[in-house]
């Protein structure tokens, strides 16, 4: 069991307002943070989060418009004044590798760390032992893609009566075969399916970034246990959000609708919005489940057993 936790670091869109901070999006996944973009003042709700700085991290940033990146320049600095001694991984669209390098050698950050940077791509971004993340491009004013974090299927349940019955003794054995590997005994192999029922899925975690909806995100975010999409405006401003390639609540349920999601999560809130509620009631009339996030707020997101 992983803890799979949700900390949304800031919910506005463009500027920022009292209650809420420019985009960022956490997931600690573990011990493991997988922040999704770095609107300015991201370190400091980080540090109201309690994330802390010296973590395992990858930062995925979705676009190059200022309130999704700025914030990282004050979050390299300060991992490097609190001396981080861990690799920092940052992914982002083409362009990426150019702005932290030009920033650190004019702003002469002397990094105590490494900083791996990676161009995305559509397709798979990341490999992991038990996750993958995936990029596709959105659809907005410059380059920017929505992200996915998918995990690994589980082991299915195990049936110590079938590993009995085979003649595998407890022990090392069994946690071998729960882990999903094959073991020999003796001139035989025995596999997993045979002491374990079927598999059971992992998380599924999609990030829209700034984007009008289309079906090409439904499929990339097909079955997501959660979504977390661009509502910069309420159905009266259907107009602005085409004009701005932005999404209203109302367009984003759509995607999650057609994604059969389980849950959806409002964000990147225009500044004309310090009541949300009536978005949320706007959206729960396409998509059942729905949530608009706010500043600090957290979502833990706990294992299904199937999709079913
Ligand atoms: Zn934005």
């Amino acid at each position: 069991m992983v803890q799979l936790r949700l900390i949304f670091l800031g919910t506005s869109s463009s500027v920022p307002t009292i209650e809420r901070n420019l985009s960022s999006i956490a997931i600690l996944r573990g011990e493991e943070l997988l922040l999704f973009d770095a609107g300015e003042g991201t370190q400091r709700q980080m540090l109201k989060a309690g994330i802390g700085f010296n973590r395992k991290t990858k930062i995925f940033i979705t676009h190059f418009h200022g309130d999704h990146v700025i914030g990282l320049l004050g979050i390299l600095q300060t991992m490097a004044m609190l001396n981080r001694d861990k690799p920092l991984d940052i992914y982002g669209p083409r362009g990426i590798a150019g702005f932290i390098n030009y920033n650190s050698n004019y702003l002469k950050f002397e990094l105590t760390y490494q900083v791996r940077i990676h161009g995305v791509k559509e397709g798979i971004v990341v490999k992991e032992k038990d996750y993958v993340v995936k990029a596709c491009p959105a659809e907005h004013s410059v380059r920017d893609y929505a992200y996915l974090l998918e995990e690994s299927d589980r082991p299915g349940v195990f049936y110590p009566e079938r590993a009995l019955e085979l003649g595998v003794p407890k022990g090392v054995l069994w946690s071998k075969l729960q882990d999903g590997e094959s073991i020999n005994l003796g001139d035989k192999m025995i596999t997993p399916h045979q002491v374990l029922g079927p598999k059971k899925p992992g998380r599924k975690i999609g990030i829209s970034g700034d984007t009008r909806p289309n079906p090409r995100l439904s499929k990339f975010f097909s079955k997501a246990d959660v979504i977390i999409f661009d509502s910069t405006y309420g159905q009266e401003y259907e107009d602005k959000a085409k004009d701005r390639l932005h999404s209203t609540a109302v367009e984003a349920a759509h995607v999650a609708r057609d994604a059969g999601a389980n849950l959806l999560i409002l964000t990147h809130f225009s500044a004309r919005y310090s009541d949300t509620s009536e978005l949320v009631s706007q959206a729960l009339k396409v998509h059942p489940n729905v949530m608009a996030a706010s500043d600090l707020s957290v979502v833990d997101v706990p294992y299904r057993d199937s999709y079913d």
